[in-house]
């Protein structure tokens, strides 16, 4: 199979699906993007990297970041994360405060944005500069050592965040947050702002397909760590489409709500999609059309 070849023809059918969607409007730094965008990148683990479209385009990678405050946030810490993080599906959509009061401030997983909010105020605890290890973890890994933080998109989402700032206030009620609300905030916004290519989400994503192991060899999660967060990407990264996406895709993923998707097929590649046109639950219309037909087409799949 000539998988330069599969990529132009996936773009050229998945890319029409962005007429069905919506570019994210409620954070108004997003809204001006052209929905009809469209790349995919594969990174292999034996050091190919191949694109189609727009795949060397940075886009806002979003709740794509939350993957990687995880892995970083586990590498450092370990299980004791899973006392204040759950990882169970919500099966409601990324930023709902319904189950917060029932579960006494513990969020179902670390995808929602209460669980992410509690992630970074995790990661916040235990490095003192934390979005600096963040950032250089991501252009290590993707070997872009300039990307970094959109501002004007943090600013946008700093003043429309009303629902990110009740999630956090509600936590911090519960006695789930160890810093204060505005520092977990200022961290997450910009977390979510930084801008990639899905050329550099492949990259850096890559050490999930690499059973945990980073670009230079070093490890960075144990074997059974990258299992979990992959099998978390795969439960709980689309949110209430999880179920959907595991059922089309077949894949560990993650998305966000500026149009991309990372997804990992563990022992072969790393995958990114970036389609900014969405469905109602914030994942990339395109994006999951496209990796659905590359599973389909490859056979290449957890399953
Ligand atoms: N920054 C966005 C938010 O908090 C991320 C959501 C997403 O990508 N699903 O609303």
């Amino acid at each position: 199979m000539h998988l330069q070849s599969l990529l132009d023809d996936i773009a050229s059918k998945s890319s029409a699906l962005a007429a069905k969607g919506k570019v994210a409007d409620y954070i108004p730094g997003l809204a001006q993007v052209d929905p009809n965008r469209f790349g995919m990148a594969v990174a292999t683990v034996e050091g190919e990297l191949l694109g189609t479209g727009d795949w060397l385009v940075p886009f806002s990678i979003q709740s794509i970041s939350k993957v990687f405050t995880l892995v970083l946030a586990l590498a450092l810490d370990g299980d004791k994360l899973w006392s204040r993080v759950g990882r169970e599906p919500s099966g409601d959509p990324f930023n709902s405060l319904v189950q917060l009061e029932h579960e006494r401030g513990i969020p179902r997983n670390p995808f929602i944005n209460a669980g992410a909010l509690v992630v970074t105020d995790r990661l916040l605890s235990l490095e003192e500069d934390a979005f600096g290890t963040l950032l250089s973890f991501l252009r290590h890994e993707s070997g872009q050592p300039d990307l970094d933080t959109d501002q004007e998109v943090a600013r946008s989402e700093a003043e429309h965040g009303h629902r990110n700032a009740a999630l956090a206030h509600f936590m911090a009620s519960f006695g789930n947050l160890e810093n204060s609300v505005d520092r977990v905030l200022d961290h997450y916004f910009r977390q979510c702002a930084i801008a990639m290519s899905c050329a550099d989400l492949a990259e850096a994503g890559l050490f999930l397909a690499r059973h945990g192991l980073r670009r230079d060899g070093s490890r960075l999660l144990s074997p059974s760590q990258a299992k979990r967060v992959n099998a978390v990407m795969l439960t709980c990264g689309t949110y209430d489409t999880a179920g959907d996406f595991a059922f089309r895709v077949g894949l560990p993923g993650k998305s966000g709500v500026g149009g991309g998707i990372l997804a990992i097929i563990p022992g072969r590649c790393s995958l990114c999609v970036w389609g900014p046109a969405l469905d109602p639950s914030g994942t990339s219309l395109a994006g999951v059309d496209a990796l659905d037909r590359f599973t389909t087409l490859t056979g290449w799949s957890v399953f």
